[in-house]
């Protein structure tokens, strides 16, 4: 626990830059949007109390946010039970990271200690490979399309992944429906022949179904055994309630994910009363300590955590931490990605789960001569 004297300690130094990583593969398309390529841009902030001790992580606090706490006692922006404080919360993952760092702890074990689970280390998350893109629109055979998913998910496994997350939607907007339609449906067999039957397979349609073509694919992948199907269409109370009710008499166990992006502000509310298994809420837009408190209710709900954080590239680690505080926490999304000046070193991915460090804070470390150069060339340094 953090030492009540230190939390008086004066933040004397607020840094940041964007940190510029590259996943392995370029991502090709989602049911929405076109190619999202092979960039993961990062803003880092870094926070300097007056002792010397150093804490960063992702924010995009500005500049006048970064003079608005300069000077503020850590106590104002943090509490070991709480979190971020309101005037923290821009800082969210560096105030973590930094309480860490200071009191010589993961983030894991402070959360668990906070929420009073129990916790060993190092800490296991399960997580999900969710490449498997819209990496197909160059062939006009279906049989090939398939065949180059599941060679994705087969470069995935070997990685370690044991879940893999497709997405699908083709015929929204990149294909003519049916045809659209008809690929997803052949490349979803196609990566479960190629992951085996043990593998944990889900859906994303970024919104680019309705309900009749949902109930079409999830019926002739019924096979395939899908664990969950995210954002199918946008969220709708009376279309839920129908894809439900139709799973249950169909027996198809497919949980209903839904919460990235644009929220329906009833969507909590529809997953209390059973209609929405899994939520998804962005681990920045949201946020760390919200979904703290969150995963506490979603818990009491007996609803499923999977925080959503594509393209973030430091969500992959940061997330995980999350799971030891939130027991239906179901699993980490894992957008492989490097960013030079970020080591992530002390995780890895062994058979479907993220090993994280028994190292403190986050248990990442900062290449302070890189970041030096990026707040020098573009970023900004507020100090005492
Ligand atoms: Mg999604």
């Amino acid at each position: 626990m953090i030492e009540n004297a230190r939390e008086h300690a004066r933040i004397v130094k607020i840094e940041g830059a964007l940190l510029i990583g590259k996943r392995p593969r370029h991502a090709g398309c989602n049911a929405r949007l076109g190619e999202h390529g092979v960039t993961v841009r990062t803003p880092i902030v870094r926070l300097t109390t007056e002792d010397g001790a150093t804490g960063f992580g992702r924010s995009v606090a500005t500049i006048g946010q970064a003079r608005s706490i300069l000077g503020a006692q850590l106590g104002e922006l943090f509490s070991p039970q709480q979190g971020a404080t309101e005037r923290g919360l821009p800082f969210d993952y560096p105030l973590w990271d930094l309480v860490g760092q200071r009191a010589g702890q993961p983030v894991y074990e402070l959360v668990a200690a906070a929420s009073g689970q129990p916790v060993e280390a190092p800490l296991r998350t399960p997580c999900y490979d969710t490449s498997l893109y819209i990496d197909d629109l160059h062939l006009t055979d279906d049989d090939e399309a398939a065949a180059l998913i599941a060679a994705e998910a087969r470069e995935g496994y070997a990685r370690g992944h044991r879940a893999f997350k497709i997405k699908v939607g083709r015929g929204a907007r990149h294909m003519p429906l049916e045809a659209g339609t008809r690929r997803d449906i052949t490349v979803i067999h196609a990566v479960r022949n190629a992951v085996g039957p043990q593998a944990t397979i889900m859906l994303d349609a970024n919104n680019g179904y309705n309900l009749n073509l949902t109930k079409q694919v999830l019926a002739e992948t019924a096979d395939c055994r899908i664990f969950w199907m995210e954002e199918a269409f946008h969220e709708d109370r009376v279309l839920y309630e129908d894809l439900k009710t139709w799973l249950q008499a169909n027996q198809l166990p497919v949980l209903i994910a839904d919460g990235e992006g644009q929220a329906s502000p009833s969507l909590l509310e529809w997953a209390q009363s059973g209609m929405v298994d899994v939520i998804q809420y962005d681990v920045f837009s949201y946020g760390f300590t919200p979904w703290l408190h969150l995963g506490e209710r979603l818990d009491g709900w007996g609803v499923v955590t999977a925080p959503h954080h594509y393209g973030g590239f430091y969500g992959n680690y940061a997330a995980c931490h999350l799971s030891a505080a939130i027991e239906r926490f179901a699993f980490a999304e894992w957008d492989e990605a490097a960013a030079p000046g970020i080591d992530t070193s002390g995780y890895s991915i062994h058979e479907g789960y993220v090993v994280t460090p028994n190292l403190p804070g986050f248990g990442l470390t900062l290449d302070t001569e890189r970041f030096q150069h990026a707040v020098d060339t573009d970023g900004y340094q507020v100090a005492l």
